[in-house]
């Protein structure tokens, strides 16, 4: 199945006389794959009488070879699944078996990709990227300072590198752009931190998704949605792993607080009135930046107040 999507990722008509021939199989077992195709994995062919099946667009799919050049990924393994509950799980269970990072795992769907809170992260098939990076952490909870926040800068520049020069952060590690989600991330650490522990690195970005998907319950947009054109998933991989990989040594060496003034610039709520809601209460107030935690740091009525942690959901103002 994976090697006739290969041959039909282009989008064009292919007759089943040709895809059979390619592959060895007869066209009536081609046939059947594509009607697996499309239930499996979602997609829709269109079947033409004597032009034969094409997809309803072209995909960018994911491949091993134009994964693996020069750039980070040169030195982080990497493993590729069709379908996967989450790279992240994938990742975690990987290292519960004695794996060691820095390795990367992608997946062209996730049936269960994780937000923040236990939320779905939405994961349609070869449209966008779930990636999970597995980080070694070893020196303590200071080199955990920021981190989150640091991925989102990383997140940021590869987006920037691509074009979308309007994109921006929204604490702690949401990317926007004209208002609209284009990428989140979710840390999870897993290990001793007195010893060497991981920290699992999700990122998912929304690469070539055009259509509607009701499971979104905040406004999203994606790579083609903003540059109107479909993005070569693989060279973003390649760039999202060169950003990443200059980030987390970055970070490594020089810890949160040499980031801060790059975060606050990129920082599309700075200024803004917004709404921080806990599990505990809603506080109103003006973004001031962050501290040298990552901590966001609010002006409210009652003066500045600090805030930090998983629990925690920023909204504008205006749309609370
Ligand atoms: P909050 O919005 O409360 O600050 P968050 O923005 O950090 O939380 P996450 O927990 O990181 O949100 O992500 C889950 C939320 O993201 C979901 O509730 C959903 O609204 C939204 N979401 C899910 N999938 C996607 C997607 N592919 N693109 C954009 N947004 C998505």
């Amino acid at each position: 199945m994976q090697a006739l999507l290969k041959l039909i990722q282009d989008g064009r008509f292919h007759s089943g006389q040709a895809l059979g021939a390619v592959l060895g199989i007869s066209r009536s077992a081609v046939w059947k794959q594509l009607q697996n195709l499309e239930a499996e994995l979602g997609l829709v062919v269109h079947s033409v009488r004597g032009r034969g099946y094409c997809l309803e667009r072209p995909l960018s799919l994911l491949d091993m070879e134009r994964l693996g050049v020069s750039t980070g990924l040169g030195t982080w393994p990497v493993t590729l699944h069709y379908q996967l509950d989450s790279t992240n799980a994938e990742a975690l269970r990987m290292l519960g078996a004695g794996g060691c990072g820095p390795f990367v795992v992608l997946a062209e769907r996730q049936s269960s990709g994780r937000g923040r809170r236990g939320r779905k992260w939405v994961s349609p098939f070869a449209e966008n990227l779930y990636y999970s990076l597995a980080w070694p952490v070893a020196g303590g909870a200071r080199q955990l300072q920021g981190l989150s926040l640091v991925v989102g800068l990383a997140v940021l520049q590869a987006l920037r590198a691509f074009g979308l020069v309007q994109a921006g952060l929204k604490w702690p590690n949401d990317i926007l752009v004209d208002g609209r989600k284009i990428a989140g991330v979710l840390l999870e650490l897993v290990g001793d931190l007195a010893d060497l522990c991981h920290v699992v690195i999700g990122v998912g970005v929304n690469v070539n998704m055009l259509s509607d998907v009701d499971e979104i319950t905040q406004p999203w947009t994606s790579m083609a949605v903003v540059s109107g054109v479909t993005v070569d998933r693989n060279a973003f991989v390649r760039e999202l792993s060169s950003q990443l990989g200059s980030y987390l040594h970055r970070h490594q060496q020089l810890g949160f607080p040499a980031f801060i003034p790059e975060w606050n610039q990129g920082d599309l709520w700075a200024g803004r009135s917004v709404t921080v809601t806990t599990t505990a209460q809603a506080t109103h107030g003006v973004v001031c930046g962050v501290d040298v935690t990552g901590a966001l740091i609010l002006q409210t009525e009652d003066g500045r107040q600090v805030f930090s942690g998983g629990e925690i959901s920023l909204r504008l103002k205006d749309d609370t």
